[in-house]
């Protein structure tokens, strides 16, 4: 997978494609991924890198949602646990089974929450990850042992699943790649073209590397595009209704200290009536989320001083030890691309359902829903392309599609594990050129092997593609990673062909990003 044999793929091209996608997070790789394993001629256009959007910056929870569940969603919770269960088996090197405690304080949490979390064992029917169990004091705190233990009764514990989100787009790209589709990142769609009947024909986009404009006509255009969905209706025409109520949640990272076991807390109703979540990732402890509605959707969202003094203090309520500003070591923020209801202010109301909405223009949007279910909504999305651009029906097979590196015994890796398949191939660089197995950061356990492996095999063309969604160095120690960021300079240019102006510019765009995931920037 290489952005020149990508582009060579795109020049090649003489006659229309059957489905163009616009965007390149879950959602519209799901939709490379089941277009082009059907046979259809799939090419998928991302202005920005992969996962650049909402897809690197979930809670990396791959979970039916216990909070549907409360809200009598039973549908949504029933058809995300099975896409959890599909998702563990075609991935298995990237999702994991995760044991969440639901600390009790009140004489009433342990029935209600043990019942509760019973159904939503059964629901998961023959996708099941292990059973739910109302605990004791003493094996609430065995599970969390930084638990606050003033009025500490029990807990119930449940399984649900986690996962490393980036890395797993990273790897869908290449399986949509593998089963043919032609993928380009840094490609802008920025108009979309006609028939002289008015209907959508095809796109207009630019390659900001090759400052190059080209168009391309497809029988089907699908606007992937998540909280971006609105914008991208309004160049088929600028009077329609939009569909998209944004929302941000952020999440702040801090030292494995804070929740050292391997369990993860989860408290079902903080202040704001929201589900937070305290969860072991990648050796760090990730604490959030908010929901806070937003007017405009950006590449780089900041994080709201509310939201930061929200999490510490719900955080500080119960863990023994209140983390502090000064502990945050990362932040990062995402955003929900909801789908509009009429007649609700709050966006935690809001359908958590995918929803696929043919413009009259004929351009196909597929929205909402969420990374657990992306698979499910590509099925839907590709349906309703097949009939709208008359398409030879051919059935959906990703159900049964592994994921590029998939493999079971990946833990053997260490932290190289999220590569899974591929991961002795990095070893083996890493024998072939000692240098290449010096770690990037003292604070973080990525090489330097790994630069290498993704600019050559993971079409990363910036320290960002490299420092956030290749590695998790930006998500994990916005510190760490600035300073690592020179060291991954150098390599990239030697692999890339670029010189010192390019590795300067470079440097000084990921120090602009990188402010956006540290809380001190942020003007109190
Ligand atoms: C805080 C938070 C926590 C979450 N946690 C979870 C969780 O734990 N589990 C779960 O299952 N779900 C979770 N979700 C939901 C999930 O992350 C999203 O539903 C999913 O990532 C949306 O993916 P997407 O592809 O639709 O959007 P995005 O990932 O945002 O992708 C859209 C892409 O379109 C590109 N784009 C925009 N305009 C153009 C254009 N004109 N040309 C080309 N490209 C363009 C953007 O650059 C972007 O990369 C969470 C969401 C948030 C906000």
């Amino acid at each position: 997978m290489t952005r020149p044999e990508m582009l060579r793929r795109l020049h090649s091209r003489q006659s229309e494609w059957d489905i163009i996608v616009v965007g390149g997070g879950a959602t519209g790789v799901g939709v490379a991924i089941d277009a082009a394993s059907r046979g259809y001629d799939t090419l998928l256009l991302e202005g920005s890198d992969f996962g650049k959007g909402t897809s690197s910056r979930s809670t990396k929870l791959v979970h039916g949602g216990v909070r549907y569940l409360e809200q009598g969603n039973v549908s949504l919770v029933m058809e995300a646990l099975r896409e959890r269960g599909i998702l563990r088996r075609n991935a298995p090197h990237l999702v994991s089974d995760l044991a969440f405690v639901v600390p009790n304080y009140d004489w009433w949490e342990a029935p209600f929450y043990g019942l509760g979390l019973k159904v939503y064992n059964l629901l998961s029917g023959k996708y099941g990850f292990g059973s739910s169990k109302i605990l004791s004091r003493e094996e609430t705190l065995q599970h969390l042992p930084t638990i606050n233990q003033n009025g500490l009764r029990g807990g119930v514990i449940y399984y649900d699943g986690q996962f490393d989100d980036a890395r797993l787009l990273i790897n869908m790209v290449s399986t949509a790649a593998e089963q043919g589709a032609t993928l380009l990142n840094y490609v802008s769609v920025t108009g979309l073209t006609k028939d002289k009947d008015g209907f959508l024909n095809g796109v207009l986009a630019r390659d900001s590397e090759r400052g190059e404009e080209f168009t391309a006509t497809a029988k089907v255009v699908v606007n992937a595009t998540g909280p971006f969905t609105d914008a991208l209706r309004k160049l088929a025409g600028p009077s329609i209704k939009p569909m998209i109520s944004p929302s941000q949640g952020i999440h702040l990272v801090f030292d494995r200290s804070f929740l050292p076991g391997n369990s993860a807390i989860m408290i079902p109703h903080t202040s704001d009536g929201r589900v937070l979540f305290a969860i072991p990732w990648h050796g760090h402890t990730l604490v959030g989320t908010t929901d806070t509605p937003i007017s405009e959707p950006t590449l780089d969202p900041s994080p709201m001083e509310s939201e930061i003094e929200f999490i510490l203090n719900t955080a500080g309520e119960y863990l023994h030890k209140a983390p502090t500003r000064s502990d945050v070591l990362s932040v990062f923020t995402g955003i929900r691309p909801l789908v509009k209801a009429t007649g609700s202010g709050n966006t935690a109301a809001l359908s958590r359902d995918h929803t696929v909405h043919i413009d009259e223009s004929g351009l196909l949007n597929i929205t909402g829903g969420k990374w657990t279910t992306y698979r499910h909504m590509a099925e839907d999305c590709v349906n309703h392309a097949a009939t709208l651009g008359k398409l030879p029906d051919r059935q959906c097979s990703t159900k049964e599609l592994s994921i590029h590196g998939s493999l079971e015994q990946s833990k053997q890796f260490g932290h190289l594990s999220v590569y899974g398949a591929d991961a002795p191939a990095i070893q083996d660089l890493m024998r072939s050129h000692p240098e290449l197995a010096q770690p990037l950061s003292e604070a973080l356990p990525y090489v330097a092997a790994e630069v290498i492996w993704a600019t050559r095999h993971e079409m990363a063309r910036t320290i960002d593609d490299v420092l956030a969604r290749r590695t998790r160095a930006l998500f994990l120690n916005s510190k760490a990673a600035s300073k690592a960021a020179p060291k991954v300079a150098t390599l990239m240019a030697r692999e890339l062909n670029q010189d010192s102006t390019w590795q300067s510019n470079q440097l000084a765009a990921f120090e602009q990003i990188a402010s956006h995931f540290r809380i001190a920037s942020i003007a109190r």
